[in-house]
């Protein structure tokens, strides 16, 4: 068989899915493409979900803006497409049009890899209330941590809670102002600061999410989502004062490699994604 897999959003110029997903196909012997599919509007989606119906695509990606746009095309939605309303994986299952989140496990399965067994405070602030805060979210509040949402759009926070709530026991999940006293009031609480926001990715490498002012407590770390740079502004700022930072690259690695075994039922190595990754940074 030759797979045909891609990835549609905007932009995609800069995206590292094609390595991953053809490292993926090349490492487990199989035949096949992964192309970009660029799309700013909407518009044309249907027509491209269709390539999927037709079986001319084996296996679809998403990205932003249309994570949540393709909603309204599927038959079938996964358990954590459901719960966080976006997809980021597509494939037919019969003649039913299925949408997936490969997003929350992603995050999970890293997170769990980078600090699992450090003895972490199971209380987390995410900074953004979006499409990746709650996978997030949902991802933590199913193994029983305790999650805050600040947005600098207090509102956008409120809602997130509230579409969160049915799958939160009471009072793990609250809603926050991304301002300098309330994050300061609860941050002592905290063991770990998730930055779900696009402050200090490129090219607005020096937007640090967090308000200067916030004293970072004795036992706090880092998953900052952002993967360019490599270090954002904001594990900078953790790693001088001597506390756990990583970048978003491990979950993008995950949820790359969990759709491919969601399409194809192939595990993929993941050092083997890794080593390539690196091949291209150092190349
Ligand atoms: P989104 O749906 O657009 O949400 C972004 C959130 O961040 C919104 O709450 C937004 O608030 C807030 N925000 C934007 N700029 C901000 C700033 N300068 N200061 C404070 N808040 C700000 O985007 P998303 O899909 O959730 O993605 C968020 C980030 O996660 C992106 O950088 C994305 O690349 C990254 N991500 C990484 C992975 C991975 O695998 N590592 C996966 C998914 C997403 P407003 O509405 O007020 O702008």
């Amino acid at each position: 068989m030759i797979y045909h897999f891609g990835l549609t959003g905007y932009p995609l110029g800069h995206s590292l899915s094609p390595i991953i997903l053809q490292t993926a196909l090349q490492s487990t012997g199989q035949a096949g493409d992964y192309k970009l599919f660029p799309m700013k509007s909407e518009f044309s989606l249907e027509s491209l979900l269709l390539l999927l119906r037709q079986g001319e695509l084996h296996g679809l990606n998403v990205t932003i803006p249309h994570k949540q746009n393709v909603l309204q095309y599927v038959d079938l939605l996964s358990h954590t497409a459901k719960m966080t309303g976006a997809i980021n994986t597509l494939y037919l299952r019969g003649d039913q049009l299925v949408g997936d989140n490969t997003d929350v496990s992603g995050f999970l399965t890293d997170l769990n890899e980078k600090i699992g067994g450090q003895g972490i405070r199971h209380s987390a602030l995410i900074l953004g209330a979006g499409g990746a805060a709650r996978a997030v979210a949902i991802g933590l509040l199913s193994v029983g941590w305790q999650v805050s949402i600040a947005a600098r759009n207090f509102q956008q926070a409120q809602n997130t809670v509230e579409a969160l709530s049915p799958w939160a026991r009471s009072g793990y999940l609250q809603a926050f102002p991304l301002t300098m006293s309330p994050i300061e009031e609860i941050i002592d609480q905290i063991g770990l600061l998730v930055n779900a926001t696009p402050a200090g990715m490129s090219p607005n490498i020096l937007l640090d999410p967090l308000p200067a002012e916030i004293h970072l407590p004795q036992q706090i770390a880092l998953y900052d989502l952002v993967y360019n740079p490599e270090t954002t502004i904001l594990m900078k700022r953790f790693q001088e004062n001597g506390k756990l930072a990583f970048n978003g690259l491990g979950m993008l690695v995950e949820q790359g490699a969990q759709s491919f075994e969601l399409w194809t039922g192939i595990f993929v190595s993941r050092s083997v994604l890794w080593n390539a990754l690196s091949m291209r940074r150092d190349g």
